[in-house]
């Protein structure tokens, strides 16, 4: 028998690990230490279980580039340590930093488990404590001394997703994540349930970390009657480089001139843009409609059925190492992690 599975568990704020202030009533993180008193369960896993937490936990409204390269580090640091890893993350931009982190490990072999909660753990009606031990068993899974999932997911509320496919839909429910356009990886029950058909392969090579993000992004969410001074604030913002481009239905927009010419000045300018559906689910695809079809003919790229984490995160990796943006939109256009059907 080999020696006994390891999990590292990253805790970086969130209300699974907060409590409610006396004063205020409001809700606050809380020293890492009393996370393990709250799951005495923890002490029971067969598992090598170890525990690092961000000095000041933070709520994930405050995630940041910055702080998923610390992330990615710290991975780097532990991963020929370790079997698998569990990250505790504010559920709020916890499909931000999960796209971030699945383009950030190249040929990952290990899993990367984000989860968090609605509720925080020291409330009876938690729904932290599932999470956190369902993570943490499939952080630890094996099969023929292999990792059983080699990518990084998001688990929430009995469902394993996989990151770059997630996006949370619900503020108040336990389950507050979807995954679309893509198959859950995985579903607890009585019984873990793998659905290997739809898990990455193996990685071919050694774990590569890109640690160079480029944030000089920006969103444009389109709406009937945007106006076109609004539209000009955002595409001349300073420094930008790449703007998502939130569209109607399966990529749709105004065909106004105005609307139309100024984001083709803005393509001439060398700033990219990425067509990206505002609906939950489905795909763009320009050239369907003529209202899309003025896009392509610009020069606008399709963001096929990328969810908004997923475009954020891809173009701040893209911008990060591409040379020029040729390189770049060859990035762009091509499936890096799993995060879109081509
Ligand atoms: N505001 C919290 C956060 O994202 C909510 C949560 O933990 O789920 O950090």
């Amino acid at each position: 028998m080999g020696a006994k599975t390891s999990v590292l568990l990253i805790y970086t704020g969130g209300t699974i690990g907060m409590i409610q202030d006396a004063k205020n009533g409001q809700l606050r993180p809380f020293d890492f230490a009393h996370l393990t008193d709250q799951i005495p369960e923890l002490k029971k896993f067969d598992i090598r279980l170890s525990a690092i937490s961000f000095e000041h936990p933070i709520d994930s409204s405050d995630m940041d580039p910055t702080v998923w390269i610390k992330l990615a580090k710290m991975i780097q640091k532990n991963y020929s340590k370790y079997d698998g890893f569990v990250i505790l993350h504010g559920s709020d931009t916890m499909a931000f930093t999960a796209s971030a982190l699945s383009f950030m490990l190249e040929n990952l072999d290990k899993p990367v488990i984000l989860t968090g909660s609605q509720l925080p753990i020291g409330i009876i009606r938690t729904d932290g404590k599932e999470n956190l031990i369902t993570a943490i068993e499939i952080a630890g899974a094996k099969e023929k001394e292999r990792a059983v999932v080699r990518e990084v997911c998001i688990y929430f509320e009995y469902q394993l997703y996989r990151g770059n496919r997630t996006h949370k839909f619900n503020s108040e429910h336990f389950q507050a994540f979807q995954s679309p356009n893509y198959p859950v990886l995985a579903e607890a029950g009585v019984h873990l349930r793998y659905n290997q058909a739809a898990m990455l392969p193996a990685g071919k090579s050694k774990l590569k970390v890109h640690t160079t993000l480029d944030p000089n992004i920006t969103i444009l969410h389109l709406f009937p009657g945007v106006t076109r001074n609004a539209v000009k604030a955002i595409v001349s913002t300073r420094g930008l480089k790449a703007l998502i481009l939130l569209t109607f239905g399966s990529g749709n927009c105004s065909t106004e001139t105005w609307f139309l010419d100024l984001l083709a000045n803005t393509i001439q300018k060398g700033i990219l843009i990425l067509n990206i559906t505002q609906c939950n689910a489905g795909s763009v695809d320009q050239g369907k409609y003529e209202t899309s079809a003025s896009l392509q003919h610009i020069g606008v790229v399709g963001g096929g059925d990328m969810t908004t984490e997923a475009a954020v995160a891809k173009l701040m990796f893209v911008l990060g190492k591409a040379k020029n943006n040729k390189a770049a939109l060859k990035e762009l256009t091509r499936d890096l992690r799993g995060e879109m059907t081509t």
